[in-house]
């Protein structure tokens, strides 16, 4: 088999480990499955949206996302942004993005409502919890969840549709079940609140190392990179 054809079937089969994985577990919620994409051409995301079923992607980096942008098959795809969005690069993303899974800060909201008025669109975001209370990571303390929504309802053109977070880097995956149930719990506690532009019922959480521990603590969708691309090859420095 030819190294081209070798990818396409080592990824197929890959998703089908993670099927049969999905299927052998306690779900709480129905799953999207969202295939992370950083580092990996479009040729292979494409090939995982048009022939392997995939409806969900997502890239973490603005320049990225900007670079393959144009070569990605879009038809019935949704494309996510997942990773840290500065606020002066809103504006790029704006309309080529489906929902932005990293609000966390009262700035890039203003940001995201006015860049949004301007194509006349209304932006589906969820809000990035950081569940483990890291000092070196971006999103909104549990604590401060319920007066973050209410200061969201302000923005006319940003709909909040629910919550994202990055666990902590757990050694045992109890620990990662600890920090989802915990996500979850906050999920439900605001799922159906009445309020002016938000409406809580995703729960984007769990990776390739903590998935099931996911799935099986209540997340709506996984993001996944490495278990079905496999190891990202990461392109060597340049000296
Ligand atoms: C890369 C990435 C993932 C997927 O990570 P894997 O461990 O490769 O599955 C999920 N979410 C975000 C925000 C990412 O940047």
């Amino acid at each position: 088999m030819n190294p081209l054809e070798e990818t396409k079937r080592q990824i197929a089969q890959n998703l089908q480990n993670i099927k049969e994985t999905l299927q052998n577990i306690p779900h709480r919620e129905d799953i999207t499955l969202l295939a992370a994409t950083k580092t990996i051409s479009p040729e292979w995301i494409n090939y995982a949206t048009e022939t392997l079923g995939i409806t969900d992607i997502g890239e973490n980096k603005v320049q990225e996302l900007l670079e393959k942008y144009d070569r990605l098959q879009k038809e019935n795809v949704n494309i996510h942004f997942i990773g840290h969005l500065q606020t002066n690069k809103v504006k790029y993303i704006i309309d080529k993005v489906y929902m932005i899974h990293s609000l966390d800060s009262l700035k890039l909201a203003e940001e995201i409502n006015k860049q949004a008025a301007k194509k006349n669109i209304i932006m589906k975001t969820l809000i990035e919890i950081n569940i483990g209370h890291e000092e070196n990571k971006s999103g909104i303390f549990p604590e401060n969840l319920p007066s973050f929504l209410e200061q969201l309802t302000s923005f006319d053109h940003i709909n909040v549709c629910g919550l994202m977070t990055m666990a902590p880097v757990c050694e045992k995956k109890e620990d990662y079940s600890k920090y989802f149930a915990k996500t979850y719990k906050l999920f439900i506690d605001n799922r159906g609140k009445k309020l002016h532009n938000i409406d809580i019922h995703i729960l984007s959480m769990g990776m390739s190392d903590s998935y099931v521990q996911a799935v099986e603590e209540g997340a709506t969708i996984i993001r996944l990179g490495t278990a079905l691309f496999g190891k990202r090859n990461y392109p060597k420095k340049e000296n």
